[in-house]
């Protein structure tokens, strides 16, 4: 299986890389992205790819649900990193329609100790999402509960002191968005500056 992986990174030097040597050798000397993109870890939402973003201008943290918790260190590491030492300007909070780690969160059916206590984070979310009336059919409900994720994670930024101090210095603007697989678009769902 493995091995499907390095054939492709030789696929990549021969079509890729070398026809853009310069670009990636001055790739090479550091880089100097533009912005921050904190998403799901889903193998279906690739950063770079829905973006057409190049390497070098996207600085990238993803973890399930894309779920911002002030106490992990991985994620307090990155921001701190990108905002103090690359000095991005924005950060793009990006989830998705149809996440499993939100479908798993409704659900409750993934019997996963790791995954659960991950997914508490957005219980929130699902708080708002189950308040819907019987008007609103499955699908509708979940596509909220993926929005309202987006909304509160968003917000939870502002729990990081790197994150509020850019903010209120104008430095910094976080934005929330959902990518929907279903047509590869990606929605605006709220900002904050
Ligand atoms: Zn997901």
């Amino acid at each position: 299986m493995s091995e499907r992986f390095l054939e492709g990174n030789l696929k990549y030097v021969e079509e890729i890389f070398s026809p853009a040597a310069d670009f990636y050798n001055e790739l090479e000397r550091g880089q100097s992205p533009r912005a921050l993109w904190i998403g799901c870890s889903d193998s279906r939402v690739v950063p770079n790819i829905i973006t057409s973003a190049p390497p070098g201008e996207l600085f990238v943290h993803r973890n399930i649900a894309n779920i911002i918790r002030p106490d992990d260190p991985s994620l307090a590491a990155v921001i701190s990193y990108a905002v103090k030492v690359l000095a991005v300007r924005d950060i793009v909070l990006c989830g998705h329609y149809g996440c499993g780690g939100l479908i798993a969160l409704d659900n409750g059916l993934v019997k996963n100790e790791a995954v659960n206590s991950w997914l508490e984070k957005a219980a929130p979310a699902k708080e708002v999402s189950d308040k819907l009336g019987g008007d609103v059919n499955e699908e509708e409900r979940l596509k909220v509960l993926v929005e309202e994720n987006v909304r509160l994670q968003l917000k939870n930024l502002l729990l990081i002191d790197e994150v509020k101090e850019g903010v209120e210095q104008k430095k910094l603007s976080c934005h929330g968005w959902v990518y929907d697989l279903g047509t590869g678009l990606i929605k605006v769902i709220d900002k904050i500056e």
